[in-house]
């Protein structure tokens, strides 16, 4: 065959592939129209697989009925065609593994949630935690499976209605509303379900190593938290990282009379202020030499999505009954491209009936710091260890002895807490462009967030910064997260699951 001829067959066949992968794709405005039709007519099946779910205590260390939700996830899969398995680490909650292959597909996509809850107060609930109980906005309780209708502003209250078991049923819903579309999705389909993330992800690391398969996905969609204070849906493109510092300055061996010994012997409370004081001042702006030499310029487009982000400030105080910020005036989200130093509590002496006048023997403080690309737990630790030194402290490890003691006039401990770095995805990807038009196109504009303020351990599944990692929250703002009386709005979990519906199928196979 003729060169040429052969290079137009080949121009034909890719053209042919084009415009069949075009077909393929469905555009998220109907697909997100046409799963709102079909949830309708399925409102009381879904909140019934979501009750069954809720009902299930979800705390990290109670393994049998941790092991219970594991094996109800995995069954929720394996019903909608999931190859899903548990994967188990010795003393661990498993990780929920669910694939759903796509022939021909290049790409695999990712979703992570948890299914894990935050410890509770009995005392502080309406009702039983992990008896899910619909009430309306009045906050009356409604027989939801017998109601001629469903109000979308209805709201079922359970540990992890919001945060986060509403993701993977929003999610596996999905599927349901795709497959009544006979819709199927153009890329491999991956969900993961970690079962300790409210208790810190402290085996994250460890599933990783060993079974490294499991974080093997070219882009991820992280569901987990609130949407935007203003109701809006949201994408958000990073997480803060985060590290914690203990601090102990020590006084005198004994407390001593602050009338005898005043102004002679030093008090570690006034030591331990100066010292914060030193690294911090009231506008939040970090007094650390170098703190900011790692942090990333803010790029055109991630500054051009923080002017875009609704104002709710004014209603943020009144709701906290604050009268001024920190920061010098600047919005909230630019101060969260920013590192910072919260001081987490002071311990010292006595105050009100049981003062007394005496110069104590140690004061102690609790830091955390929130980082941003590019620092690292590693990088800041010596940072702040010369900067505490400068202030003319000893540093040691151990509580110090008579030696040590009677060797410096200044002595603090530094104890470090474990932690993780920063993560962040550019919001100029194409994966990242084509999630954000996705929901666009589905009805759902999102509201862009360059970072997230918490901490998410994102950075894990980033793989050096290569694969893109976005956070899709669902749930609404005000579901009392990790706090009594947890909640889940009911027309949020509708809207998941026709974005989710949208995503599935319309997510094609670009580069990243
Ligand atoms: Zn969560």
């Amino acid at each position: 065959m003729p060169v040429r001829q052969h290079s137009r067959m080949k121009f034909a066949l890719a053209l042919f592939l084009v415009m069949l992968n075009t077909s393929l794709r469905a555009d998220p405005a109907t697909v997100a129209q046409n799963s709102r039709a079909w949830r309708v007519q399925h409102e009381r099946d879904i909140l019934a697989e979501f009750a069954a779910l809720l009902s299930i205590p979800n705390l990290a260390n109670d393994a049998p009925n941790i092991g219970r939700n594991a094996e109800a996830i995995r069954t929720i899969c394996e019903k909608r065609g999931l190859v899903a398995k548990l994967l188990a680490i010795e003393g661990a909650p498993p990780v929920v593994v669910a694939d759903l292959a796509t022939p021909n597909a290049k790409r695999t996509v990712a979703f992570y949630a948890h299914y894990d809850g935050q410890p509770i107060d009995r005392s502080q609930w309406k009702s039983e935690p992990w008896k899910p109980v619909m009430r309306n906005q009045a906050g009356d309780d409604v027989d939801w499976r017998n109601a001629k209708s469903i109000d979308p502003e209805w709201r079922f209250f359970a540990r992890s209605a919001g945060d986060d078991k509403a993701a993977i049923i929003a999610m596996l819903t999905a599927l349901d509303a795709l497959h009544s579309l006979a819709l199927k999705p153009a890329v491999n389909l991956r969900f993961v379900f970690e079962g300790e993330e409210e208790a810190g992800s402290p085996h994250l690391a460890d599933y990783l190593e060993k079974f490294p398969e499991m974080s093997h996905a070219d882009a991820w969609v992280f569901c987990d938290g609130p949407v935007h204070q203003s109701r809006r849906m949201e994408l958000v493109f990073g997480a803060r990282g985060t590290v914690g510092l203990e601090l102990t300055v020590y006084g005198p061996i004994k407390g001593l009379h602050d009338g005898h010994y005043g102004n002679w012997v030093a008090n570690p409370i006034v030591r331990l202020t100066h010292l914060i004081d030193s690294m911090r001042d009231e506008s939040g702006r970090i007094l650390i030499k170098g703190f900011y030499d790692d942090v990333r310029e803010s790029t055109a487009s991630e500054k051009e999505a923080l002017a875009k982000i609704p104002n709710v400030e004014g209603e943020l105080r009144r709701e906290f009954q604050i009268g001024a910020t920190e920061g010098n005036g600047k919005p909230l989200n630019e101060l969260l491209m920013l590192p910072g130093l919260n001081l987490r509590g002071i311990e010292a002496g006595h105050v009100g009936a049981l003062a007394s006048n005496t110069i104590p023997t140690e004061a102690r403080a609790s830091i955390d710091f929130r980082l941003v690309p590019d620092e690292t737990p590693e990088s800041i630790k010596p940072l702040v260890e010369r900067h505490i030194a400068a202030q003319g402290f000893s540093i040691v490890r151990q509580t110090p002895d008579v030696a040590a003691r009677l060797a410096s006039g200044r002595i603090v401990k530094v104890e470090w807490g474990v932690g993780y770095p920063a993560s962040r995805t550019p919001l100029d990807l194409p994966f990242s462009r084509e999630l954000a038009a996705i929901m666009s196109a589905a009805g759902h504009e999102p509201v862009v967030l360059p970072t997230a303020g918490g901490s998410l351990p994102m950075d894990l599944f980033q793989h050096g910064g290569n694969v893109p990692v976005i956070a899709f929250p669902i749930a609404n703002h005000d579901d009392n997260q990790h706090a009594a009386n947890e909640n889940m709005r009911l027309q949020n979990l509708w809207d998941g699951i026709e974005v989710f519906a949208s995503f599935f199928s319309s997510l094609t196979n670009p580069k990243n």
